[in-house]
């Protein structure tokens, strides 16, 4: 049977996960819960490729001014503004700066419920709420209230996929085909064959 084993996500280490040295850190936790990486490259992005990044998904601007507003609301404060996409407009601004800082790290990492692993992984979009455990909520401690005080973005070290067909478009902007590697790692005979032949001799 194919299960989902075959599945796809896009992950970047963000300029802050490579400048506060969590490159290993980060990798090592795909690696670890089984996921097999099959591309990987350090890249410059521009603005342009930045923002298209950001806007692959035609919903990503009201979703994540909707996002932002209820995170507001969650903590009795009052939003920046009504309109999500007036704080949408504000954050890519500052999502242009903060992504084109520094190098960032590009990988497909492929798995049975590879999105949902690794966002599980990777935790909620600001430090401050992150759940404990998760590479946002273990490594860093930014915050809405600080990266607005500062007009900055939140600075949250790593952006992984949140749909299987946003992995798709994501993957297909960042790699060119030949770019991703198939091959057999020994690990996927334990983490997914039926029958556990041929370990005792
Ligand atoms: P995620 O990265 O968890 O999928 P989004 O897609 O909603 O989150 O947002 C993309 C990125 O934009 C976030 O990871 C973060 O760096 C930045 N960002 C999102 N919302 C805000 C905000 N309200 N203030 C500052 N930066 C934000
Ligand atoms: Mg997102």
């Amino acid at each position: 049977m194919e299960h989902f084993k075959k599945e796809q996500t896009f992950v970047l280490i963000k300029p802050d996960g490579i400048q506060r040295s969590l490159v290993g850190e980060i990798i090592g936790r795909f690696e670890r819960i089984g996921l097999k990486l099959i591309g990987l490259k350090m890249v410059l992005p521009d603005e342009k490729f930045v923002e298209q990044h950001y806007t692959l998904d035609p919903e990503w601007r009201r979703i994540t001014g909707e996002k932002t507003i209820k995170s507001y609301r969650d903590k009795g404060k009052t939003p920046p503004s009504e309109d999500p996409f007036e704080i949408t407009a504000a954050i890519l601004e500052r999502l242009k700066t903060y992504m084109t800082s520094s190098p960032v790290i590009a990988m497909v990492w492929q798995g049975a419920h590879a999105v949902k692993i690794v966002r599980k992984l990777v935790g909620g979009t600001e430090p401050l709420t992150s759940d404990v455990g998760t590479i946002r909520g273990d490594f860093v401690l930014d915050s809405y209230e600080m990266s607005d005080g500062d007009s900055r973005s939140v600075r949250n070290l790593i952006h992984a996929s949140g749909s299987v067909e946003e992995a798709k478009k994501e993957i297909s902007h960042w790699f060119a085909k030949d770019e991703l590697i198939q091959y057999r790692l020994v690990q996927e005979q334990i983490l997914y064959d039926v029958n556990l032949d041929g370990l005792l001799k």
